[in-house]
């Protein structure tokens, strides 16, 4: 599918869901909407002042768990779409769930948002708002909402067991049968639903319904629950409510209380819509709400391959100690992909490019690591790291120079730096010894190999040539000293030989002023590239390779990075000083990704 460009926006690919937004801009579908900002205040949709924002939307996360790279699709989506059409988008936590909710939760979420560069701050001619909302301060509309439906004989209380609940839902080929107490009275109702509100039945003993069609085609339309009994405490309300609306009910109404025009979901919620709009609809014909009443439209969510995206299964690698938390490196979550080195600029970068369609597919994580590499590639200083060191050492330095002399060199930090920016200059030392790859020296060269082996001349990357002259072992017949002699340029005669044709540069570190490094190398958590697809077991893929710890030795300027700051170590890849473990002078780096994809077959 190639989606034409909109000439508005040129560098934004068009989608479906744009193509909606410009419609209803240019029919004016919500011109007529009045704003307040103080949604839950009954009466604020109807005192307002005209809707300045054309489009508004929202990202409303349940705080149950960290946001993950899914959720970045729906960010960047939401966020994105209110950015580029001067709306707003507004952050709301959907907190009806008295259980499972924590302010740890709540905090993450917000700082990842943020993170991820967005922000839910509207200015409407010079008013600012903060357009920041939890579903938890809607409770008592939604439960006057509740009251209103059973009073125009629409919602029932319930008191059938789940049991028989679920035997008289029916199914896709077999309609529904009424409860025995779908014909009671809006008074006995609304008798027994205020009991229920004030303590007078267990848990689980009666539901408030939806009274609408238990022959419908569609199983979410058959009566569905709307309020349930549920003595919880729950983090913003505490002890006051002891019955809980269902998320069925509480999302469209926070929707439109908020007076969002374009309610974006993930396609499982498409069978939901039909009851979205028949909610809304009674409530605006009581006089609850205003119309027109926000619209549910849904996308494909994200699937990465070897990665899960579920919030309850990350929690499990969490609290079992799979993981090192909900930040460790490997982790699909935001705070995680931040630990690991990924930009917020990669991230919005792949989700454009990802798009966002109807069709269910699966992204290949490699889409992931080439958005951070064209992030990084201009702006990412180089640096030289030895992951796998060996000594090599220059046996006629001190003929050359003198004993224990060392050589100024430099590189650029930016070999192509962007316009306007001039690189910063590495400065590090050559001297008698210096660490090399293990992989650099070959006793015995494999055909077309142009690394050191004696006989062999290459350059010392910003240093000198050198000629390879052999290597010391240890009783096993392991490498421990590569030996090798500095090239005197036969024109000049001086060292430098910048006349000599060598076919290899090779990375390296002095021993002088290289620094031990702790560099984590980070894979794949998971072997198989859809873990838990079709309802796979997704420990059973663990990959146990996953991380790798070695001590490498870096030249001065990756030594005194600051925490956070990413590099490409020239020949390894993109590397990030770790948020948490880094300090200047006792580097620690986490590897974000090769230079090359490594995620194919
Ligand atoms: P999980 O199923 O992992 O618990 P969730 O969908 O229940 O996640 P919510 O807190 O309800 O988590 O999600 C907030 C928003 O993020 C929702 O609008 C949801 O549609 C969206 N979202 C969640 N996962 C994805 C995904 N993989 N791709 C795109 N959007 C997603
Ligand atoms: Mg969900």
């Amino acid at each position: 599918m190639n989606a034409p460009l909109d000439d508005s926006t040129p560098h934004k690919p068009s989608n479906f869901l744009r193509g909606i937004i410009d419609r209803d801009l240019e029919q004016g579908t919500y011109a007529s909407r009045r704003w307040a900002g103080t949604p839950g205040d009954a009466q604020h949709q109807l005192s307002g002042q005209p809707d300045p924002a054309k489009v508004r939307t929202r990202f409303p996360p349940e705080p149950n768990g960290y946001l993950h790279v899914g959720h970045a699709k729906s960010i960047c989506l939401n966020f994105g779409l209110a950015r580029d059409y001067g709306g707003v988008c507004h952050m709301r936590f959907d907190d009806t769930n008295p259980e499972k909710e924590e302010q740890e939760y709540v905090d993450s979420i917000l700082d990842s948002v943020k993170w991820l560069g967005f922000g839910w701050q509207s200015n409407f001619n010079g008013a600012q708002q903060d357009h920041l909302y939890y579903a938890s301060n809607y409770f008592d509309f939604m439960y006057r909402a509740a009251e209103a439906l059973i009073g125009a004989g629409l919602a029932y209380v319930d008191e059938q067991t789940p049991e028989e609940m679920r035997a008289n839902r029916g199914d896709f080929t077999t309609p529904g049968k009424d409860s025995p107490f779908r014909s009671r009275t809006p008074e006995q109702n609304l008798a027994r639903f205020r009991e229920m509100r004030d303590g007078q039945h267990a848990d689980g003993s009666m539901v408030l319904r939806a009274k609408i069609d238990m022959a419908a085609p569609n199983i979410n339309l058959r009566d569905p629950a709307i309020y349930r009994i549920r003595r919880a405490t729950h983090h913003n309300t505490g002890d006051k409510w002891c019955i809980y609306p269902m998320y069925t009910f509480a999302h469209p109404i926070e929707d439109a209380l908020e007076q969002i025009t374009h309610s974006i979901c993930t396609l499982e919620f498409e069978d939901q819509r039909p009851f979205y709009d028949w909610l809304l609809d009674r409530l605006a014909e009581l006089g609850l709400l205003q119309q027109p009443t926000p619209k549910q439209y849904e996308f494909a969510r994200l699937n990465l391959t070897y990665v899960i995206t579920s919030k309850r299964k990350l929690k499990q690698l969490v609290d079992e100690g799979t993981v090192e938390g909900w930040d460790d490196p490997r982790m699909p979550t935001i705070v995680g992909l931040r630990r690991r080195g990924y930009t917020p600029e990669a991230i919005q970068l792949f989700c454009e490019r990802i798009g966002v369609t109807k069709a269910d597919s699966w992204i290949d994580y490699s889409t992931l690591d080439i958005a951070l590499r064209d992030d990084l590639e201009n702006k990412a200083h180089r640096g030289m790291a030895v992951l796998d060191p060996v000594k090599l050492v220059l046996t006629n330095w001190a003929d050359v120079f003198s004993n224990g002399h060392l050589e100024p060199c430099t590189l650029p930090a930016l070999p192509h730096p962007p316009e306007g920016i001039e690189s910063p200059v590495r400065h590090f030392t050559l001297g008698q010894e210096v660490w090399i790859e293990r992989e650099d020296f070959e006793e015995v060269p494999p055909k077309g190999y142009k690394r050191l082996f004696p006989g062999n001349k290459v350059r010392l990357k910003g240093g000198y040539v050198i000629e390879c002259t052999g290597c010391a072992k240890d009783a096993d017949g392991r490498v421990t000293e590569v030996h090798a002699t500095v090239v005197h340029d036969t024109k000049s005669g001086t060292p430098g030989a910048d006349s000599v044709k060598v076919k290899a540069a090779i990375t390296w570190v002095g021993v002088a002023d290289g620094v031990a490094a702790e560099v984590r190398l980070y894979d794949r958590l998971f072997t198989d590239a859809q873990p838990d697809a079709g309802g796979k077991d997704f420990l059973a893929s663990l990959n146990p390779d996953s991380k790798k710890i070695v001590t490498a030795f870096v030249e001065p300027s990756l030594a005194q990075a600051a925490p956070d700051q990413k590099f490409q170590f020239e020949r390894h890849g993109y590397f990030v000083a770790d948020r948490k473990d880094h300090v200047a002078g006792k580097p620690v780096f986490n590897r974000v990704t090769g230079l090359k994809d490594s995620w194919g077959k």
